[in-house]
């Protein structure tokens, strides 16, 4: 699979590199760029690979990704099943 198509929209590895920042006063400077550095590594590998095995990926196939609620983690899959499961179960029958 290519890039994940939600990639220049979803804040969820944003969010969390601009959280490390926001706290960093509490790490050592070493320990601050590495978590940076493997947030971002871990961003651009599963973002541009794993896609499909996204929990976030998988409800906005359904919802749009501005409507995916931002505690939604990429490994939350069975929390955005049920809600995916949910959803259809409520949808009006066209
Ligand atoms: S793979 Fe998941 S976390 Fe990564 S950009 Fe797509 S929806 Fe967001």
């Amino acid at each position: 699979m290519n890039c994940c198509p939600y990639l220049t929209e979803c804040q969820y590895f944003n969010d969390q590199i601009d959280k490390v920042q926001r706290v960093g006063a509490t790490f050592k400077s070493n320990q601050l760029e590495r978590i940076q550095a493997l947030a971002k590594t871990y961003r651009l590998e599963f973002c541009a690979s794993k896609a499909n095995f996204c929990a976030r990926h998988m409800l906005a196939n359904e919802i749009g990704i501005k409507n995916v609620p931002n505690d939604l983690q990429p490994s939350h899959v069975l929390r955005a099943k049920e809600m995916i499961e949910k959803l259809r179960s409520t949808a009006t029958p066209q």
